[in-house]
């Protein structure tokens, strides 16, 4: 697909206005099968899958799987697959010998953007050409740099469309659709993890603060 943007009015010009459920009816009936939901398994994420399984059973959902992500997200994903009667795509980079063969043990301390595109940023590149559109947990008021997230929009970086329907959600409202349904959620987040990564890079937080904390990293290069 080129990654010029395309104009679809029908698609992006009433976007703000919708719902989060509505902006993925719109993207269910446009896009799937040729569409992803990113699951990291953080909190938007466990109400982004319950909504769009409601709306189609047989959404595909995928997460990367670095190697090095906490047990209890291990779990989570074990407990969503369980729960929706679903299998996530999981996508990875090399693995972490060879990773270490390359470019020398524990590169994550040493070079954390090179670590994450190796593990994050080529997997993603290789899950998204794929599909025609992807979803993802985005929320505005989580850093600064998410402040103008669209709710739907064309992801030039991927040359497809990309969907953020709880960038208008505060993260009380997460958590209240999370208890009104009962959803199984990251049990880091009730440890003081507010956002959730790797091990090696992640330590407990009110904010995305605890993503690489102190070396000046805010974003996997995922989004940006
Ligand atoms: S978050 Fe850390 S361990 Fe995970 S891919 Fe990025 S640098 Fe590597």
């Amino acid at each position: 697909m080129s990654a010029t943007a395309p104009i679809d009015s029908s698609l992006t010009d009433d976007a703000e206005s919708l719902t989060a459920s509505d902006v993925l009816t719109r993207m269910v009936e446009r896009f799937h099968p040729r569409l992803f939901l990113a699951c990291s398994f953080q909190q938007e994420e466990s109400v982004l899958i319950d909504l769009l399984l409601r709306i189609e059973p047989n959404a595909r959902i995928f997460t990367l799987d670095t190697g090095v992500l906490f047990p209890e997200t291990y779990e989570t994903w074990r407990t969503m697959e369980a729960r929706y009667e679903t299998e996530f795509e999981p996508w990875s980079g090399i693995s972490l010998e060879q990773q270490a063969a390359e470019h020398g043990a524990a590169l994550w301390e040493r070079e954390p953007d090179a670590c994450c595109a190796i593990r994050k940023v080529t997997p993603l590149r290789e899950a998204l050409s794929q599909v025609d559109a992807w979803i993802v947990g985005v929320r505005r008021d989580q850093a600064p740099t998410r402040a103008n997230t669209p709710k739907i929009d064309w992801d030039a970086k991927h040359g497809i469309w990309k969907a953020a329907p709880l960038a208008d959600w505060s993260e009380r409202d997460v958590w209240r659709y999370i208890h009104q349904h009962d959803l199984p959620y990251n049990p880091l987040h009730d440890r003081g993890y507010a956002s959730i990564g790797c091990t090696h890079c992640t330590v407990p937080a009110a904010d995305r603060s605890g993503r690489w904390a102190g070396n000046g990293k805010v974003e996997c290069g995922l989004h940006g």
